[in-house]
């Protein structure tokens, strides 16, 4: 068997790809299938990339390796039997091994040869790559296939160059095997690698003292042959279980729960916690609850039954305690999957160094000095991590167009459209880059979309006559923001991890893989590539052409809720008689969560035009008096009560610390307009009246609604102002209904999909009023005389069809001499901002709206 690619090095090749680990040796098998002349560059002496390098004792995979293989032959599969449920570094190594065998992949791969520059050749159109003896080769495509945790992260400890001893590096093991036996031996870092060679050196050495910063989250594996039921699954429908991870979230099939870990019983919480405890795989147990990945509350939940696990191994308390994490949520870090990791501790011959209470002071010639100890070791094993996603690619000198590097571009953190390219930098690929699943998903499922996606562009560009891509500035910019939407709703960025680049000193602090599933992005790759290449400019012989966008703009907790309400194929609310339509809304309303906690909630009534109208107030838990909020709900002037934005009046109540008074009004088509106008103008009058007996400041009043509820906010407003009172200081509308006009654009923009549709709001309007009074102000505000209104937070929603008039709403306010604060909540519709604790996006718009009212509340009107 050659180890090494043979011949000389060609000048000139189609593709170079740097990397022969999973996704360098699929690019490759690829690429020869295009008939494109390819070239890959490894520095390792064969195959195998991760697995290459990583031969520390006890290294194996953390997701089934039924599941972590090469899915795109089915005779590789069937000729290829796992030994084990997780299998060691030598097995998956040799498996990689036989795959390049298998189709002859070593021929085309330069091992011992590492890229140290790439350097973009506009006129010629082409990279010009040199290698660390020197040699050059031009290249059309240049892909990395670096992997993601390849660069060693070097100790960050004084004094690591004095030490005698040995010392070994987890992520570059000696390829002869290390005995440990009769030896004095440290281990710096318990991240999965720590926690996997832990128990083997153990094993061998006469003592062993582990160095610990920051105690990891860890499931038993519970290793044994690879799992029966997936076995016969594979074995049965290959095809159908292959598809099913290529379109699940993280890569391997899983039935998704929807219980909450807020909301389940705390016997449902242990019963489904045990299941994933006992399954051993990662999956089962990032996936115990729907909302431990974004509630704090739901996560600790998890975090503390691990810990009762721990205590329950662990002989010594004081030991337990510190190997128990505490201050990140759990998942935050990547967990871990061992085989006896905290049993370990139980050993005489195994001491625990918690660097919280003792750090490392420096290492020495013979060992290690804490703040309180001196240890002396034979040998130190760092287990210290990797500079993890964006460290292999800047670590070469990558110069894009404009002569900017990689690294300079990415100072900040990684700017990538899709993860896979990245704008200055034209026919440059990254196989499983920063702002794709990568990481968080099972590996090979992503490398081989991602390799899949590459080879159809590049046979795409070669079919058209072109031959070269790059995204736009509008696309990357995009993707970025979409990136960080998905990270902001989780509780990733509340952990020093390395998905943060926090281990990494002078690292940018930015989530860098993407959050929002492989489905999700699967979805999303598919869907530039189907419409054209959104967001990516092409050129070549054949001309040009870019079809630029933005792939995904919604937030993305509203695409989901929007993607459940779609799959379950409700009738259209302007189908129903109103009663059935508010007997729906009700039963929507009945099934949500409840909003925060508030100080207390009365019910009562209040005197209105035409007989009582029914009120809620929401009173802060602080010692009064308030400000105070005459709030009117949303729902057409037809539907809601103070029942259905109960949520969303907690959460102002909360957020501003006023008291809310929730008030109901008459509806349509029972009693059409002005009735709802006129009941909105009475109750301000008597909220008013009444402030101090409400708990409010008298003078401190603020008109607020969602909606319809914004729309007679809007005019109870106006109508205050020519009567002479009630003495309103400041007014919120939320999504505002002000004008009769549906004909702006983004009543066809988004008149469809997104829950309030153009027909409904045509629905509304006709239950409503009529045609000859919809022009009046007191149905259509923006038709009314602006000056001398209070002061104004105006919000709308970007996916709304009611966002334009609200936007002309702030417009014209603003004209008329009003301060207005108009806030715009990006990528949400105009149900997003009422679903509390459903839409966790809302949230910081919410927190922005507070905060606007807040600084509104001091700015006397101008008349
Ligand atoms: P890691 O998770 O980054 O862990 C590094 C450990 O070293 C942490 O405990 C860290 O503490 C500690 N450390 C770093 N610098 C230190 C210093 N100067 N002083 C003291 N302690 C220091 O790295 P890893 O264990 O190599 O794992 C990285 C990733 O590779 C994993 O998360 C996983 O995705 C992958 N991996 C997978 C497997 C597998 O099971 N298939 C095995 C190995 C690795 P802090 O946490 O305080 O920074």
């Amino acid at each position: 068997m050659a180890i090494a690619g043979s011949g000389v090095l060609p000048a000139e090749v189609d593709v170079a790809v740097v990397g022969a680990g999973f996704s360098g040796l699929y690019m490759l098998y690829r690429l020869r299938g295009l008939g494109l002349r390819t070239v890959v560059f490894d520095d390792a002496g064969d195959v195998g990339g991760t697995w290459y390098w990583n031969r520390y004792p006890g290294a194996r995979c953390d997701v089934p390796t039924t599941d972590y293989a090469y899915s795109f032959d089915a005779l590789l599969e069937e000729d290829w039997v796992w030994s084990e449920k997780y299998a060691t570094q030598p097995e998956i190594l040799a498996y990689l091994r036989h795959v390049a065998d298998r189709y002859d992949l070593r021929r085309d791969i330069r091992f011992g040869t590492r890229i140290t520059a790439a350097a973009w050749d506009e006129a010629a159109r082409r990279w010009r790559l040199r290698t660390g003896d020197g040699n050059e080769v031009s290249c059309r495509y240049y892909i990395m296939a670096s992997g993601c945790l390849s660069l060693p992260k070097a100790p960050d400890i004084d004094g690591v160059d004095r030490y005698r001893g040995e010392v070994y590096l987890t992520g570059r093991w000696p390829h002869d095997r290390v005995d440990f036996s009769g030896k004095r031996v440290a281990v710096v870092g318990t991240g999965s690698s720590g926690i996997q060679c832990i128990p083997l050196i153990a094993g061998e050495a006469t003592r062993l003292t582990v160095f610990q910063r920051t105690p990891n989250f860890s499931v038993p594996a519970r290793n044994g042959p690879p799992p029966a039921d997936r076995v016969t699954q594979l074995a049965t429908d290959r095809d159908g279980y292959r598809e099913a991870a290529r379109w699940s979230r993280g890569g391997v099939p899983r039935e998704l729960t929807d219980v909450s870990g807020v909301t389940a019983p705390e016997q449902v919480r242990r019963e489904r916690f045990e299941a994933a405890w006992q399954a051993g795989e990662l999956f089962a147990i990032l996936g115990v609850f729907s909302d431990q990945g974004v509630n704090a509350v739901s996560n600790d939940h998890v975090a503390e039954m691990i810990r009762e696990k721990i205590r329950a191994v662990v002989s010594d308390a004081d030991v337990a305690d510190a190997l128990c994490p505490k201050d990140y949520p759990f998942g935050t870090k990547r967990p871990c999957l061992d085989s006896s990791y905290f049993e370990t501790f139980n050993l005489p011959h195994v001491r625990l160094v918690d660097l919280r209470r003792t750090p490392i002071t420096a290492v020495t010639e013979a060992g290690i000095d804490t703040a309180e100890e001196s240890f002396e070791f034979d040998a130190i094993v760092f287990a210290t991590g990797f500079d993890a996603m964006t460290g292999p690619l800047v670590s070469v000198a990558v110069t894009g167009t404009d002569g900017v590097t990689l690294e300079d571009k990415w100072q900040h953190g990684p700017v990538t459209y899709l993860g896979l390219m990245t704008t200055g930098f034209p026919n440059f690929f990254t196989i499983t880059g920063p702002q794709s699943p990568s990481v968080l998903s099972n590996m090979v499922v992503s490398i081989e979309q991602h390799v899949d996606w590459i080879a159809d562009c590049l046979r795409r560009l070669r079919a058209e006559n072109l031959d070269r891509i790059e995204p736009t500035p509008l696309a990357e910019a995009g993707w970025v923001q979409h990136n960080q939407d998905c990270a902001d709703i989780t509780l990733y960025p509340r952990a020093n991890s390395w998905y943060m680049g926090a281990n990494v000193p002078g690292k940018p602090r930015v989530f860098l893989p993407y959050v929002g599933g492989v489905d999700a992005y699967r979805r999303a790759c598919d869907e530039v590539a189907e419409k054209g290449f959104v967001g990516f400019r092409l050129d070549g012989p054949a001309g040009s052409r870019c079809n630029d966008g933005v792939i995904r703009r919604l937030q993305p907790d509203m695409a989901m809720v929007l993607d459940l309400v779609a799959s379950l194929g409700l009738p259209p609310i302007e189908t129903m008689s109103a009663a059935d339509a508010r007997a729906f809304s009700e039963a929507t309303a009945a099934s949500r969560p409840p909003g925060p906690e508030v100080g207390e909630i009365a019910d009562a009534v209040l005197p209105g035009p035409a007989g009582d109208l029914a009120y809620r107030l929401y009173r802060p838990p602080t010692q009064g008096p308030h400000p105070l909020i005459a709030y009117f709900h949303g729902g057409g002037w037809v539907l809601g009560s103070q029942d259905s934005d109960d949520p969303l009046c907690r959460d102002l109540c909360v957020r501003t610390g006023s008291v809310v008074v929730s008030v109901n009004y008459r509806h349509a088509p029972e009693d059409r307009f002005p009735a709802a106008a006129d009941d909105a103008f009475a109750a301000a009058n008597w909220i008013a009246a009444n402030a101090a007996a409400l708990g409010g400041i008298p003078g401190q009043l603020t008109v607020a609604g969602w909606s319809a509820g914004g729309n007679v906010a809007a005019i109870t407003c106006q109508l205050a102002r020519d009567a002479g009172g009630p003495d309103i200081a400041s007014q919120l509308l939320l999504a505002p209904v002000t004008d009769c006009d549906l004909a702006r654009p983004s009543y066809a923009s988004n008149g469809e999909g997104f829950i309030l549709t153009a027909g409904l709001m045509r629905w509304f309007w006709d239950h409503y009023a009529d045609a000859a009074d919809r022009a009046n102000p007191k149905a259509s505000p923006l038709r009314g005389t602006l000056a001398g209104l209070p002061p104004a937070v105006v919000v709308t929603a970007e996916f709304d069809p009611l966002r334009d008039e609200g936007d002309a709403y702030a417009e014209a306010l603003a004209a008329a001499g009003v301060p207005v604060r108009h806030i715009r909540a990006r990528g949400h519709t105009h149900t997003s901002l009422t679903m509390v604790d459903v839409v966790i996006s809302g949230a910081p718009v919410r927190a922005e709206i507070a905060e606007a009212l807040d600084s509104l509340r001091s700015v006397p009107a101008r008349s």
